[in-house]
């Protein structure tokens, strides 16, 4: 089964969430279930400078007004196709921003480009490789069965997965002449939003089949409170979606042979753990370390719920933690972290920038992962904890919900507790969350027994890489069922 995934970032080549994680780990997670899937993406300079020997595959004179090629490059056993569209992705910054941290104001036509090009490979412009299957991830890839939908690979089945509701590639209807495609898209059954251009809704409304990141989330995004205006679509779209919750590479992801930690352990040898929370500790400068360290490691945004645990620095540090964060995000929310750490040095450490690196140390050698998200579609940190003895301490939504399980007194007894949730994210609730964890971690039976519970929770792509792999089976047979 061929399938192309269409990402506007995926690991290793350029990452700035936890899209890339996962659009990374899919082709190698489905090969074994026979599939072979090739990843379409843009050549960002990021990109363009870690291909190897790329082989130019075609040219277009003339996609959406600029011209390109599609080179593909295998990297590690993956086969990419690269647009190559110097015009529209060889600049500085990241995949959407530019170095001022601003949206590029052509980003419209950037991911546009992208999806037109997907819609070519779909209708077989490639000489020996033309998908059966079509898998666009979130907005950026949005509009890939729209231009499907306009030609010769109209019957292709397409799969759309939301990462995150919250971002829909929303742009005002002048750009619409310029996307080349019929004026009835612009519609109730197309792009049409509240008399804009979404390219969220336009796959939402085009695709054969949804998915999205958990199976609370998939439940969340039906409710006018998480649907983020789209709910109303999605639910009658709701025998098309589907909750697959994500996995994580479990090669990247490997405290028994992560290269970039202090020293390797593992649940056989977890005494070398140590060797990494020294480490973590000398990093941020921390004096002694038989206190609780709550690490965080995120976009510093209100979605995250940053805020709230700004509000309870002092706490933390008032409990005998100490808290040692890594992420970037609203200036507001980094000012008052690093006022925090100002005010407790020694107990509170801020970087502020994006450290892969560091990420991992973070895991490998804090005691705690902090994710007071107020929605998340899946999250990977907590995974990354569970796997690397980093318990969780999660707010109960999303797939932080259907991924943790909360040491309540019932959980801790039957032995399966893997972190602590708590709900709403308000002050109070994770006040005491923070002091129930605090409390645990005083009792070095129990708080073992979370570790190894969490380091022996599946959380490698397996169960849901089947999960994706019959859906596309599904796909097809539907498919040639109506034929
Ligand atoms: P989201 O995609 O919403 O940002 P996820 O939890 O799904 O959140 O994925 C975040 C990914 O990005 C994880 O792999 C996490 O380790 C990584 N990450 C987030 N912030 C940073 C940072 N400042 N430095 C390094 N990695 C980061």
């Amino acid at each position: 089964m061929k399938v192309l995934s269409v990402a506007s970032e995926v690991y290793p080549l350029i990452k700035t969430g936890g899209l890339a994680d996962v659009t990374g780990a899919l082709p190698a997670a489905l090969s074994t279930h026979g599939v072979d899937m090739r990843v379409l993406l843009p050549g960002y300079q990021q990109v363009m400078a870690k291909l190897r020997n790329p082989v130019p595959l075609i040219k277009f004179d003339d996609l959406l007004g600029v011209s390109a090629s599609i080179l593909e490059s295998t990297i590690d056993g993956v086969d990419y196709l690269i647009l190559d569209a110097p015009e529209l992705f060889d600049r500085e910054g990241g995949p959407y921003t530019n170095t001022g941290n601003a949206d590029h104001p052509d980003n419209w036509l950037r991911f546009a480009a992208l999806c037109r090009a997907a819609a070519n490979i779909a209708e077989g412009v490639l000489e020996d490789w033309t998908p059966d299957i079509v898998h666009a991830h979130d907005w950026q890839a949005g509009l890939t069965p729209v231009y499907m939908m306009q030609g010769p690979a109209a019957s292709t089945p397409t799969v759309v997965t939301i990462h995150n509701i919250a971002f829909q590639g929303q742009f005002g209807p002048d750009i619409f002449p310029k996307l080349d495609l019929p004026q009835s898209v612009f519609s109730m059954e197309g792009v049409e939003y509240y008399g804009d251009v979404s390219f969220l809704k336009g796959g939402l409304r085009t695709a054969t089949a949804i998915t999205t990141v958990s199976p609370t989330y998939a439940q969340e995004i039906r409710t006018a409170a998480f649907g983020m205006g789209l709910d109303g679509l999605i639910n009658e779209r709701a025998d098309s979606l589907h909750g697959i919750v994500n996995g994580i590479d479990t090669d990247v992801w490997d405290p028994a042979s992560d290269k970039i930690i202090a020293a390797n352990y593992s649940l056989s040898k977890p005494k070398k753990r140590q060797v990494n929370r020294k480490a973590l500790a000398d990093y941020f400068k921390f004096e002694d370390t038989d206190k609780p360290v709550f690490t965080v490691v995120s976009r510093l945004t209100w979605q995250k719920g940053i805020d709230v645990l700004t509000e309870l620095a002092d706490d933390i540090v008032a409990m005998g933690g100490r808290l040692a964060v890594l992420g970037s995000g609203d200036q507001a929310l980094e000012a008052a972290l690093l006022s925090a750490a100002e005010r407790h040095p020694g107990d509170i450490g801020l970087v502020i920038g994006y450290n892969e690196a560091l990420s991992h140390l973070m895991q490998a050698g804090g005691d705690v992962i902090l994710v007071p998200s107020r929605f998340e579609p899946c999250g990977l940190t907590q995974l990354y904890g569970l796997r690397y003895g980093n318990v969780p301490v999660v707010a109960r939504t999303g797939g932080l919900a259907d991924t943790i399980i909360d040491a309540n007194e019932a959980a801790i007894a039957a032995q399966v507790a893997t972190g602590f949730q708590f709900y709403p994210v308000s002050p109070d609730a994770l006040r005491e969350a923070l002091r129930r964890t605090v409390r645990a971690f005083a009792e070095p039976k129990v708080w073992e027994r979370l570790q190894n519970r969490g380091m022996k929770a599946d959380v490698s792509w397996d169960r849901s890489a089947l999960r994706y792999a019959s859906l596309y089976a599904e796909l097809l047979k539907s498919k040639s069922e109506k034929t």
